[in-house]
């Protein structure tokens, strides 16, 4: 960032008057503490309201409460076809096809299904290598996958973790990690960007690593996705995942997505849990005894979808489409810029930063560690009766995601000297 950032309220509102994607703030519905609205950074664990939630959700309670069954219908804008409205926006933000996309399930049922189709342990190649920090559901997902398939996790889960006290994980140090390990590993799952430090991986570069040493590889997109630009089909994972309440704004437990790449489209011998959305839809309802699945990623799906998990979702998907991934990404670099250079500004040497001081390596989410031993509950209160609203990762961090659909410079200024009089008391 060449531009120049000034401590003050002052430049943080000239700043929203300059901003060109300000008017997508008006989409969304802000939680508000009295008559001001709050600084919400908390984007990464639960996206806002899109205004028009309301209205998609409520189309479809009228749709069930006017046409019943023949809901299903309605001459094709009915639920029969409902998932595939997302196929073309998801493509576009996860740099896909369309039909390397579907909108389904949860993150960590989408999970456990590509596993069954991807982690194939064999002969000398049985190892999973996911890494050490990973969110607790994938570790879980993964150390029940093994038992499934009778393997030992001490023996066959192995850790990629930061090789130095920077919280960074590193290429070089992966592909270290793969010259002596990668011919026992079958699948690697990685984060696109890391949870808790809010580090982004080079996914290209990663998939372009294990796929020479013969790893199948999958991406946990849940923190990735609506934050950095992807390029899912050119980076050439097997498999992603991701969930949509997050930056996708979709709503608690939102209908989640996954990706599986063009090159296993046609694979119909790979093994799968199988179930009747998956199946052709030219036969679906002939309801025959053998499953032959649909070309693509919704040959993945199990049931029919959870219209009212989904409606909110294409309320959240519009505003994306509206403003952009690439200015969105533009504003993204600038305001978390801004968010770091408070931090400094106004904290100094209190706190520290876990998240790389590269935008290329980053999103919009920023991690600071205390440096003195902080009481994190009473500072959280503090922070919480300032009007702030973040996120705690006991005993010592605290992630902030100025998101730039909604967030303001004036929101990233109020978080940090709330923070600054917070600490100060
Ligand atoms: C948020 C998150 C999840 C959540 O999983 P659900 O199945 O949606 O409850 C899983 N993994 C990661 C990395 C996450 O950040």
């Amino acid at each position: 960032m060449a531009r120049k950032f000034k401590p003050g309220l002052e430049q943080a509102k000239a700043l929203d008057r300059s901003d060109p994607l300000a008017k997508h703030r008006r989409a969304f519905l802000i939680p508000r503490q009295g008559s001001r609205p709050v600084s919400y950074l908390c984007g990464h664990s639960l996206g806002l309201m899109p205004r028009r939630a309301r209205h998609e959700l409520e189309q479809e309670l009228a749709r069930w409460c006017e046409r019943g069954v023949e809901g299903h219908f309605d001459g094709g804008r009915g639920w029969l076809d409902y998932h595939q409205r997302f196929s073309r926006p998801l493509a576009d933000l996860l740099g896909a096809r369309p039909e390397e996309v579907v909108a389904m399930n949860s993150l960590t049922v989408n999970l456990h299904l590509m596993l069954v189709s991807f982690f194939k342990p064999e002969g000398r190649r049985r190892k999973l290598l996911i890494e050490r920090d990973a969110f607790p559901s994938d570790r879980y997902a993964v150390q029940s996958q093994l038992g499934f398939h009778g393997l030992d996790v001490a023996k066959n889960l192995l850790e990629f973790g930061p090789v130095d006290d920077s919280a960074r994980l590193s290429l070089a140090a992966f592909e270290a990690l793969l010259a002596t390990e990668g011919e026992r590993i079958a699948l690697v799952l990685l984060p696109g960007v890391q949870f808790l430090t809010g580090q982004r991986l080079d996914l290209a570069a990663y998939t372009e690593l294990a796929h020479r040493y013969g790893c199948r590889v999958g991406f946990d997109l849940a923190h990735a996705v609506g934050n950095v630009p992807l390029e899912l089909h050119q980076a050439g994972p097997d498999f992603a995942v991701w969930c949509s309440y997050k930056y996708l704004n979709g709503g608690p437990g939102a209908v989640a997505g996954c990706f599986v790449h063009a090159r296993w489209a046609e694979a119909s011998d790979l093994p799968r849990f199988a179930g009747w959305w998956g199946h052709e839809p030219s036969t679906r309802f002939a309801m025959p005894q053998d499953f032959v699945p649909i070309s693509g990623a919704q040959g993945w799906q199990l049931s029919n979808p959870a219209i009212f998990s989904l409606a909110p979702l294409a309320a959240a998907l519009k505003v994306f489409d509206a403003a952009g991934m690439r200015a969105l990404r533009r504003k993204s670099e600038r305001l978390t810029g801004y968010l770091e250079f408070l931090l400094e500004h106004e904290l100094g040497d209190a706190v520290r930063l876990l998240t790389p001081r590269e935008p290329r390596e980053r999103g919009c989410q920023i991690s600071i560690r205390f440096a003195r031993s902080t009481a994190w509950q009473s500072l959280a209160t503090e922070l919480r009766s300032r009007a702030v609203v973040a996120d705690w990762r006991p005993p010592d961090v605290l992630r902030l995601a100025p998101v730039p659909l909604y967030n303001r410079f004036e929101d990233v200024y109020r978080a940090v000297r709330a923070l600054r009089d917070s600490l100060e008391r």
